[in-house]
């Protein structure tokens, strides 16, 4: 069984390498040469716990390697894997699904013998049929079944929820194909993961409806915080005691900035757009939308009050940029959204990331960077959490306190108990908590 993995991106790598963990001979396929020469060389081009070493291992065992030639790998592959991206388009929040149609159409140029085609990309309902299409009308004689099999890894965790799965869902209509993709996942049998198999469309669609309804359970809790705090009630609490609740489930109820990344903003607007397209719009999604989106200039103003009303002229110190722990991915992060706010309103910028500054540097204007969490704190009127890093949970208050000008502290994560920061001597400001007194 071989594989080819057309786009090396955060899913392509990840999916790539771990199959050829898993045993099958993969080679990763992307038009980006300089990304494919770093990864001949072992250089990594995200940032991804444990990749590093997956990806040396399998290539020194000779089952993963890198090609930007796409031809050859399709060619030589039982099953080809479509792995682009499917960023949001120019028109109401459509996919743009170029990337995914210029990669079959150079896949049907050179297909000769049966192959499984599958989209791995999240793809609104009815790409999978249009890939099949865009095949046949360019080569009327292939033999070949398209599949749906959408990825849903997240990243800073992606090896472990690629290799240990809730379950895999796969859209094959043909025995042949069935049994093809039944192989290829035939490792995550031993740990008896769930594996669905369904019609392409029906795959298609769980891909957004799973994410537009955590999207949605992250936007009813941060709801919820904002009526904590309107009326004196503890929103970790109230996330505790519902999510004990086994029907509704713990995870996904952190109040937070709001939703961002590069998925939940761009698939619950394609979902939208889906659904207004097939006259069954989805008004719960819509409003998720809507919410998120004012909730970013919400979460800056509230670093304005906290400031006293106005951070004119006023130095911010930020900690963390990327869109959550444990990636270098700045698509869609809140930061993109509460940052040019603040500096609209005249705030000079210092900010801190592990990981997201290169790309932060591309994104933002007029900010200035620190080496450390420390560094960017020195005579700041405030300190805004962001992004909830590890480094980040247990700042040497006593430090901080020292460097900032005025102790005021705004944690849009959560991470700090109010209690203890006014013990502590800050003018703290959280999501949806109050003093308990
Ligand atoms: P990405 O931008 O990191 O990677 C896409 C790669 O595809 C790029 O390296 C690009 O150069 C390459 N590419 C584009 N066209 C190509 C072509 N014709 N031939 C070869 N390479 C080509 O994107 P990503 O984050 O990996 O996302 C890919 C898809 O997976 C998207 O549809 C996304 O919604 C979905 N997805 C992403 C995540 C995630 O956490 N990032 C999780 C689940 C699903």
């Amino acid at each position: 069984m071989r594989i080819a993995m057309i786009g090396t991106g955060y899913v392509g790598l990840v999916s790539g390498t771990c199959f050829s963990e898993f045993g099958t001979d993969v080679v990763c396929v992307d038009k980006d040469e300089n990304k494919i020469e770093g990864l001949k060389k072992g250089v990594i081009p995200i940032f991804e716990p444990g990749l590093d070493t997956l990806v040396k291992n399998n290539s020194e065992a000779g089952r993963l390697t890198f090609s930007t030639d796409l031809a050859a790998a399709a060619k030589d592959a039982d099953a080809i894997f479509i792995a682009v991206g499917t960023p949001p388009g120019e028109n109401d929040g459509q996919a743009d699904l170029s990337y995914v149609y210029q990669a079959a159409k150079e896949i049907a140029e050179v297909i000769d013998g049966y192959k499984v085609i599958i989209t791995k990309s999240t793809v609104p309902v009815g790409t999978g049929r249009a890939v099949e299409r865009i095949i046949r009308e360019t080569r009327p004689d292939a033999d070949f079944d398209v599949v749906s099999n959408p990825e849903f890894l997240r990243e800073g965790a992606a090896i472990n929820d690629f290799m240990r799965p809730d379950r895999v869902v796969i859209g094959a209509e043909t025995k042949r194909a069935q049994d093809i993709m039944a192989e290829l996942y035939r490792p995550l049998y031993l740990i008896e993961t769930p594996i669905l198999f369904t019609k392409l469309e029906t795959s298609e669609l769980i891909k957004y409806a799973g994410n537009a309804f955590l999207a949605t359970k992250i936007s009813f809790i941060n709801q919820m915080a904002d009526l904590c705090e309107k009326v004196g009630a503890d929103v970790h609490q109230v996330a505790k005691g519902i999510g004990l609740d086994g029907r509704i489930g713990r995870k996904f109820l952190h109040a937070g900035p709001g939703y961002g990344g590069s998925c939940f903003p761009k698939d619950t607007q394609a979902l939208a757009y889906t659904a207004r397209e097939a006259g069954a719009p989805v008004s719960l999604v819509e409003d998720v939308i809507s919410y998120n989106s004012a909730r970013k200039r919400q979460m800056a103003e509230k670093v304005i009050v906290q400031c006293g009303g106005s951070v004119a002229g006023k130095k911010i110190a930020v900690l963390g940029l990327t869109f959550k722990p444990n990636t270098d991915d700045m698509r869609d992060s809140p930061s993109l959204d509460i940052i040019p706010l603040l500096q609209e309103k005249g705030a000079q910028i210092s900010a801190y990331d592990p990981e997201g500054m290169a790309e932060a540097e591309e994104l933002l204007t007029d900010v200035s960077y620190g080496q450390n969490a420390y560094e960017i704190m020195s005579d700041a009127d405030a300190l805004v959490i962001i992004t909830e890093w590890n480094e980040f949970r247990r700042l040497d208050l006593d430090r901080v306190k020292g460097l900032l000008k005025s102790p005021v502290m705004v944690d849009l994560r959560n991470i700090y108990n109010p209690d203890e920061m006014k013990e502590a001597g800050f003018d703290y400001l959280c999501v949806g908590r109050p003093l308990s007194a």
